[in-house]
């Protein structure tokens, strides 16, 4: 927890980058990073998904890490999708970084009463 970004990188129609080499982020065959839905195989996620809440759209399989354009697994290969994609990622962003703010909250105020 408490790790997010945003991957935004692609070179002559295959991913050159590093990301998700050396950690849990799951890419398809051809290196692309998978996101949302489309982490899930037969309607579950993947084992290393820890959360209760599914994937948010742009979030890889490491909660708080967001993939948004020609990185990202079945991304349409476009600069407008690739610019809209990245603005969600940003709400996306926000919207985990509450959450977080949030149970830490709960956690702070169950502390408090024991
Ligand atoms: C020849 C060609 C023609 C195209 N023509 C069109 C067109 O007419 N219309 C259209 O809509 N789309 C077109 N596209 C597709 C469009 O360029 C892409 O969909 C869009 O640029 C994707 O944006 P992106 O931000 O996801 O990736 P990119 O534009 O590739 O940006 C990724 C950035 O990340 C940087 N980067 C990479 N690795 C790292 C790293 N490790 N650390 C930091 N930065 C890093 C790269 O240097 C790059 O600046 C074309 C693509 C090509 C190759």
């Amino acid at each position: 927890m408490g790790r997010f970004g945003v991957a935004l990188c692609l070179h002559r129609w295959r991913p050159k980058h590093r990301l998700g080499k050396r950690d849990a982020i799951i890419r398809d065959p051809s290196g692309y990073l998978v996101t949302g839905s489309d982490l899930f195989s037969e309607g579950r996620p993947p084992a290393c998904w820890t959360l209760e809440r599914q994937p948010f759209f742009l979030e890889t399989s490491v909660p708080g890490s967001f993939a948004a354009g020609d990185v990202r697994h079945n991304s349409v290969k476009r600069v407008a999708s690739a610019v809209g994609e990245g603005a969600m990622a940003v709400t996306f962003v926000h919207r985990y970084l509450e959450q977080l703010r949030s149970q830490r909250k709960l956690i702070g105020a169950v502390d408090r009463r024991l």
